[in-house]
């Protein structure tokens, strides 16, 4: 496991060094409360070990903390309760990454609905989306 990186305040909560609202904890991860809620019981889900994001962490840290999403989720989903939930993951402050340790937010929702994490959309350009899905198709 790689040592707590210096400064990053979510392996401080990892090390109980400062103090979260705790919702679920097992050997690798952690899930506690964001302290500032999008819905009533946003929720973090983090490796006690320290990783950047997506990319740098390594397949079965992001195994282990998936399914432990899905648990945790369950859990709040029967819990709270709640209707549905979102889960978002940022990466890289261009997303709005803000905490450079890897997390999941469950975002609970409730009610019929009021739509998704909302993003600006635009109908596509058919040949843009060709020429685009050419471009950058993998191998
Ligand atoms: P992100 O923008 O994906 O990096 O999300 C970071 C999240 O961490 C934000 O939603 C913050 O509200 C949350 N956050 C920051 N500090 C704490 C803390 N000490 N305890 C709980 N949540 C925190
Ligand atoms: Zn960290």
């Amino acid at each position: 496991m790689p040592d707590m990186k210096n400064n990053c305040i979510f392996c401080a909560i990892a090390a109980g060094e400062i103090p979260s609202f705790k919702i679920y904890e097992d050997d690798d991860v952690l899930a506690y409360l964001d302290i500032n809620p999008f819905t009533e019981g946003h929720t973090l889900v983090i490796p006690k070990a320290h990783y950047t994001g997506l990319l740098d962490a390594p397949d079965a840290t992001l195994a282990t903390l998936v399914s432990r999403v899905k648990k945790v989720a369950a859990h709040l989903k029967a819990a709270l309760p709640c209707d549905g939930f979102n889960i978002l993951q940022n990466n890289g402050a261009a997303a709005g990454q803000t905490v450079p340790h890897i997390h999941f937010h469950i975002v609970p929702r409730y009610g019929t609905g009021e739509g998704g994490v909302s993003f600006a959309s635009g109908k596509g350009d058919m040949e843009k989306l060709a020429k685009l899905a050419e471009r950058i198709r993998m191998a």
